[in-house]
């Protein structure tokens, strides 16, 4: 039977009532598993009242308690981390250790919010002025909202509400409606741990209910993470209705491989970065980019057996597969599609993986993978990001050449280099234009305490997700300017002040 997933407002779960839902998916089997209710405009507006409601008293309880709600928020993560993969990996598809990262790397952000006493701390200035003291405080927007993608259900929730509460606003999220079932758990959880109802509510929905948030006159603030055409919409809308946007899109990331890399290490982290989770992270290595015709041989020497090894399974088969099947038929068909394309374009498919089945889960939305060599600038499945198990080998004659391939390209999320000569890697980190860089790592995600972001299309606004700039984005600054009786008794002044 198909469960009927909710909506989590004021603290419970509450039914859809728009009459609207979704297909969500177990991705390994194909099967409709639940049916995500879509919000309608009134329902909306129903949580976004209740979170107004709320939130003057949570952000007038002081910042050490509330940081204490998020304390014991993930100690409950850790009690319940089974219990939340095994929803993630049914809805989404990844493997269970990957899923328990995707949790890991959120709660790694509550954690860091639990220090907000600490980053919510204004400026002072001890005599500005004569008998002047100047202090500026950060005071939360009110009511925030968060729009979020499939691919990462716990972790990218958590990047958005745990800052967003922790500086004392109210939050309405409004996750991906093709894996929204650890959201709602999540919710219970910050329940459990303390947080009174109204300040987190999850509204199922499409675009729909994104478009109720961006058109709320109650809603501050918006944190956006999607494709990059969504991202570019939300932030339009967004900040044309005069709110504080932040939007983070889609992403292309190089690896270049320089001739004295370890190749073995190299082909190793191209596995890793370019078909865990079935190539869907918005960090995926998708185009490797060798220095030098011999290094690209020697590379596609080592890179092609190992590709053709990879393990693929559905989460249920333990936990020694390298990925599982795709989100939806939609996603697999697209991914498919863009690799025919790949082939009618002249690139060379190494490693065919458009066949693969898995016994026992035919109609999962399983993709084999695949590996591509001789890929050019021009060709779509460069230009594109595929968001699939797929890999372009695109080869450089020379450093440079590398570099202004990743330069040029539309995106600008992450980028790595792989060298053993640090002036190589010093040079490339001063002069690349992308927002995250590995050297000798491929996968480049900040931890929860420095922010994440990419550069060129891959982001619409100024301020980077989680580390102190989450604080930034989900408060406004008060400046006073304080002068207290004695400083008054000389009389009126007529011209402007000035501190000299
Ligand atoms: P998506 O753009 O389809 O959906 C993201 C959110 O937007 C969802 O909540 C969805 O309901 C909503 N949405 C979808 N269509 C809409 C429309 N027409 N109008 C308004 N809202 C709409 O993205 P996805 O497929 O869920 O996620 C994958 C994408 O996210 C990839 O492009 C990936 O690179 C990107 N991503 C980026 C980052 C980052 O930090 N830069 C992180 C993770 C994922």
């Amino acid at each position: 039977m198909t469960i009927e997933l909710t909506h989590w407002i004021d603290g419970k779960h509450v039914n859809g009532t728009s009459g609207r839902f979704s297909d969500v998916y177990n991705p390994a089997t194909g099967e409709v598993q639940s049916k995500c209710p879509l919000a309608s405009d009134a329902e909306m507006d129903a949580a976004v009242a209740s979170a107004k409601a709320a939130q003057p008293a949570w952000a007038a309880t002081n910042p050490q308690r509330r940081a204490r709600v998020l304390m014991k928020f993930v100690t409950l993560l850790h009690r319940d981390m089974d219990k939340l993969a095994e929803a993630l990996s049914r809805e989404h598809g990844k493997t269970m250790p990957d899923a328990k990262g995707d949790v890991i790397r959120g709660l790694e952000v509550a954690e860091f919010c639990i220090g907000a006493p600490h980053l919510l701390k204004g400026e002072f200035t001890n005599d500005a002025g004569p008998g002047i003291d100047m202090y500026s405080m950060r005071q939360p927007i009110g009511v925030a909202a968060g729009i979020t993608p499939f691919n990462f259900p716990a972790m990218i929730p958590m990047w958005k509400f745990c800052p967003a509460i922790a500086a004392g606003n109210a939050f309405i999220l409004k996750p991906s409606e093709r894996d929204p079932s650890v959201p709602l758990m999540l919710a219970e959880l910050m329940k459990e741990a303390g947080l009174p109802d109204g300040i987190l509510q999850v509204v199922n929905g499409d675009k729909g209910a994104v478009d109720a948030i961006l058109d709320h006159e109650d809603i501050g603030a918006i944190g956006f993470v999607g494709s990059t055409a969504i991202a570019q919409y939300v932030y339009s809308r967004g900040t044309a209705n005069g709110k504080r946007v932040q939007c983070f899109g889609g992403a292309k990331n190089h690896m270049i491989i320089m001739p004295d890399a370890d190749l073995d290490q190299a082909a190793d982290a191209l596995l890793g970065a370019g078909y865990g989770a079935a190539g869907e992270r918005c960090m995926a290595i998708s185009v490797a980019v060798p220095v030098g015709e011999g290094t690209a041989d020697r590379l596609m020497e080592k890179l092609i057996p190992k590709v053709e090894k990879l393990k693929i399974a559905p989460y249920t088969d333990g936990n020694d597969a390298d990925f599982g099947p795709v989100v939806t038929a939609e996603a697999k068909a697209r991914i498919l599609g863009l690799v025919d394309q790949g082939v009618k374009e002249g690139a060379t498919l190494a490693v065919d993986g458009r066949g693969f089945t898995m016994q026992g889960y035919e109609n999962g939305f399983f993709v084999g993978a695949c590996l591509f060599d001789n890929v050019t600038k021009d060709m779509e499945i460069y230009k594109q990001e595929i968001f699939g198990p797929v890999l372009s080998v695109v080869r450089a004659k020379d450093y440079e050449e590398a570099l202004a391939l990743a330069m040029d390209h539309e995106y600008g999320n992450g980028v790595a280099i792989y060298t053993r000569d640090g002036d190589a890697a010093r040079d490339f980190v001063s002069r690349i234009n992308v927002g995250m860089i590995g050297v000798n790592v491929p996968i480049p995600v900040p931890l929860a305490y420095h922010t994440f972001g990419g550069w060129k299309k891959s982001v619409f606004g100024d301020l980077n997700q989680h580390g102190p700039d989450a604080f930034r984005f989900y408060t406004r600054t008060k400046t006073v300017t304080s002068r207290w009786p004695s400083g008054i008794k000389d009389g009126a002044a007529f011209s402007i002040p000035t501190m000299d």
